[in-house]
């Protein structure tokens, strides 16, 4: 289905080089949008629709050539896709697996927003800030603390940036997907893959391109009433 308002909207998307990041980028260009990707695992190549910056989204500079990058080309939609996991249980749990996931899940998120929100602020163009949570941040999951906390704080940033930013038009949505045939959950146990699968009423993982397909509808003009929401994707899961 082509999405309404999709064709030439500029899309900044973080970690676009793999994942549902990648379905991302490829969903929007099948739609005609011009997208603009950071990721720290790619090659750097610009064409025509689509922009690759090697870069992370935890390093000042990087974001500071990002910043540069895109108020001269102009954006409309910033996704904040990048995540990472580290996971341990509390006994563990180093700080340095804590800051590295809240670095990347959660502080760079407000950092790439705060620069979306600055150019679409002073654009004029209303926009929209679309952030990756997952539905472990309603009911917490094993092992997981510093990237639960991280996307707990994804959904409350998101709430808050959207009252915010609602008098310039911008909107802010979170996206919570339940479990994404991606290499973060390939590499998980095939035991726990199985069990995941169990607790999820629909009976199997979902796809990055299911993802993408909300993220191309949030991105769009067909979902222009909606913002501070966190949608979930996640075949019934969170049920
Ligand atoms: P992947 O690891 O497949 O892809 C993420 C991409 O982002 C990778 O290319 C990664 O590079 C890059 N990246 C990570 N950190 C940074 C950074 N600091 N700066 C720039 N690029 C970075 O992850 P997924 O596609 O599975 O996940 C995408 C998002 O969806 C994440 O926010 C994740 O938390 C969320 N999510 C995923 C679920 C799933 O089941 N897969 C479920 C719920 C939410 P590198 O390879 O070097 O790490």
């Amino acid at each position: 289905m082509e999405m309404r308002g999709l064709i030439q909207k500029r899309v900044f998307v973080s970690g676009g080089a793999s994942g549902i990041g990648h379905a991302i980028v490829d969903r929007l260009l099948n739609e005609k949008s011009i997208v603009f990707v950071m990721d720290r695992n790619c090659e750097e190549s610009h064409s025509e629709n689509v922009s690759y910056l090697k870069g992370d989204v935890t390093d000042l500079a990087d974001l500071a050539r990002l910043k540069d990058f895109l108020a001269e080309k102009r954006v409309d939609v910033i996704v904040n896709n990048a995540g990472i996991t580290r996971d341990s249980t509390i006994f563990k749990m180093t700080d340095e697996q804590w800051s590295e996931v809240i670095n990347t899940n959660l502080t760079a998120v407000y950092r790439v927003s705060q620069i979306g929100a600055e150019l679409l602020r002073n654009q004029g163009t209303g926009g929209a800030i679309i952030n990756m949570a997952s539905v472990v941040a309603h009911y917490g999951n094993f092992g997981q603390a510093n990237y639960v906390a991280s996307k707990a704080g994804v959904i409350g940033l998101t709430k808050t940036l959207a009252k915010e930013l609602a008098k310039y038009n911008i909107r802010v949505n979170a996206v919570a997907p339940g479990f994404i045939a991606t290499e973060m959950v390939q590499k998980m146990p095939e035991k726990v893959v199985s069990m995941m699968i169990e607790k999820t009423p629909l009976r199997r993982l979902g796809t990055p391109g299911e993802i993408a397909a909300l993220i191309a509808f949030l991105a769009s003009d067909e979902s222009q009433y909606i913002t501070g929401a966190c949608i979930n994707a996640d075949g019934g899961v969170t049920l």
